[in-house]
């Protein structure tokens, strides 16, 4: 007879075992996006679908059921909150939505998302939506059923959210959007009526991509980026991808007439990397050696980028170093027009090219849209048509066209429902948190105005990184903050930082 002990060893073992090949999986896109030549796109499409079948395989197999039934079988583990309790909790609630879904349901899903995904490049590129509605309504169909397989309380959406912020439901993420939407159009509307504009023409000058290329891995160092466990590649659209202890990759693209794009892509995705890179090692391919939810990981991306990287101490250090490198293009510029430029706030069609004040309104657009589709309430031939007419309201200015419009973004061709909002709930836990981290460092600033980011590194070790998913999302923020996670820290960021710069 197995001893719950030994049903702990053989779900670790093979929660270990899931992992690695995960995170082979990880390895390959990470090669498709950078480095392998286009007409391997046949064989990777393969090695790939057999690599994530294999792994849904071993972990939906009802021998995981037993195991955990066996581990547990009191509820006492569970309750004492220890490594073990943790493990046996975020296994459990992986293998019970997984088992929910029938394995033809996924093939099916990955079958019609990579046709999909053709379909959606083509219709962006040519701005018709025409081209990408049969695609999409196909795996709108499948991914309700998906839902309804999980099962749900209130909404379908709730099913597809717990995908990705495991706890948090759209009842919840309604009433922090209307609160911030409430918040954020009248500092918008504000912004736009106020007579001072920065200088952006600043950020438009010429900066030649090799120096681009040093400044930006100087500044992924400068915040603790480990290049000897990581990478910074070029790639078309920038991500990262953390294979597991030791390699942590991250990417970006470069624009020789655009500083913006690259160095904060860089700072965004240093962010994910250093999450990444000091997750307890010893706990791989277990889930106290994962990241919380894409929302804390958002939080982390965020605040180094914003909070941290378009902050007036950050630069204080870091342009007097822009200059030296960039004296052509920043020779005659001031620090504080240089700050002024780049954190101009202007509604604008794309959501990853949105200011700090704008980007949480692209998503509330999404967030509603998409509930929409998932009820059925809105139609999928309606779509563009509905988004150009809440986006005007939202940013007020008209949609051009489909591909500056609802054909923008990738995450529908993937089947990835429910995703956007964790942008949003980064920023708001990332303010959070951050407020909290200016009260517990008061010397936060003078040590950024330095360039020594090494103690705000050393916290987020030790109150996140560390922690791997010891809590949900809403626990990790409530337990660092003594606060659930709310609107207000986010909106007073912003309105302190953009009513102190335009002059409110
Ligand atoms: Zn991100």
């Amino acid at each position: 007879m197995t001893t719950a002990q030994q049903a702990y060893q053989e779900l670790t073992e093979i929660s270990k075992e899931t992992q690695l090949i995960d995170s082979i999986g990880s390895l390959l896109n990470w090669e498709l996006e950078t480095y392998m030549p286009k007409n391997g796109a046949g064989l990777r499409a393969q090695q790939l679908s057999y690599l994530s079948g294999l792994a849904h395989r071993k972990f939906t197999d009802p021998k995981i059921g037993e195991l955990l039934d066996i581990a547990d079988s009191n509820g006492v583990a569970v309750a004492s909150h220890s490594d073990k309790a943790i493990n046996l909790r975020e296994w459990r609630h992986s293998y019970d939505r997984e088992i929910k879904v029938p394995t033809e349901l996924v093939e099916e899903i990955t079958r019609t998302a990579v046709v999909a995904h053709d379909a959606w490049v083509q219709a962006r590129e040519k701005s018709d939506f025409s081209i990408f509605l049969p695609d999409l309504g196909k795996l709108i169909a499948l991914v309700r059923q998906k839902a309804e397989c999980i099962g749900y309380k209130d909404t379908p959406y709730d099913a597809l959210l717990d995908g990705f912020e495991p706890g948090v439901t759209t009842a919840q993420v309604k009433v922090w959007f209307d609160n911030l939407k409430a918040e954020l159009i009248p500092l918008l509307r504000a912004i736009q009526a106020a007579p001072l504009r920065p200088k952006t023409e600043i950020v438009h000058r010429h900066y030649p991509i090799d120096r681009q290329k040093i400044f930006g891995q100087a500044a992924a160092a400068a915040f603790g980026f480990d290049f000897g466990g990581g990478r910074l590649d070029t790639v078309t659209h920038p991500f990262c991808s953390t294979l597991g202890p030791g390699d942590s990759r991250i990417t970006t693209r470069y624009t020789d007439t655009f500083f913006n794009e690259s160095f904060f892509g860089i700072l965004h995705e240093t962010g994910h990397g250093l999450y990444g890179q000091n997750l307890p090692a010893d706990a791989f391919g277990t889930p106290m050696g994962d990241p919380i939810s894409l929302g804390i990981h958002e939080s982390q991306s965020r605040l180094w980028e914003n909070f941290v990287g378009r902050s007036r101490p950050y630069w204080r250090y870091f342009f007097p170093r822009a200059q030296q490198i960039y004296p052509e293009a920043l020779g005659d510029v001031s620090v504080e027009e240089f700050y002024f430029a780049v954190n101009e706030v202007k509604p604008s069609y794309i959501r990853v090219e949105a200011d700090e004040v704008t980007y949480n309104l692209h998503i509330m657009l999404r967030f509603e849209i998409e509930q929409a589709i998932i009820t059925g309430e809105l139609a999928v031939e309606d779509i563009p048509a509905v988004w150009n007419e809440m986006f005007e309201d939202f940013l007020g200015i008209p949609v051009p066209d489909d591909s500056r419009g609802c054909l923008q973004d990738v995450h529908w061709s993937f089947a990835g429902f429910g995703y956007f909002s964790t942008y949003a709930l980064g920023n708001l836990y990332g303010a959070q948190i951050f407020a909290k981290i200016r009260e517990d460092m008061p010397d936060l600033d003078q040590q950024m105005a330095c360039g020594d980011f090494m103690p705000l590194l050393d916290w987020l070790k030790v109150h996140i990184y560390s922690l791997g998913q010891r809590y949900r999302s809403m626990e990790l923020v409530e337990q660092i903050t003594g606060r659930q996670p709310g609107h207000e820290a986010l909106m007073a960021y912003l309105n302190q930082k953009f009513g102190e710069l335009y002059q409110l």
